[in-house]
């Protein structure tokens, strides 16, 4: 399922997966340093799939949010 996700742009690991908040957000979190995507809100079936989509996209594209603080 997690076949399109690229390593991680944080930590090179290939840590990727699809994350759920609630049932109405979505977005890509790295399991190794917790460097996340923004969150894709959804309200259908359909949405969610569009939400995953840019989550996705962000991710593959090195658009990510780090934890770690300073730079
Ligand atoms: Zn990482």
């Amino acid at each position: 399922m997690n076949s399109d996700l690229q390593p991680c742009a944080a930590c090179h690991e290939d840590c990727g997966s699809i994350e759920y908040e609630g049932k109405s957000f979505v977005y890509i979190e790295c399991g190794n340093c917790g460097a996340h995507t923004a969150f894709f809100g959804f309200n259908s079936e359909k949405e969610r799939l569009e939400a995953e989509g840019k989550a996705l996209s962000l991710w593959n594209r090195g658009k990510i949010v780090s934890h770690n603080p300073g730079e």
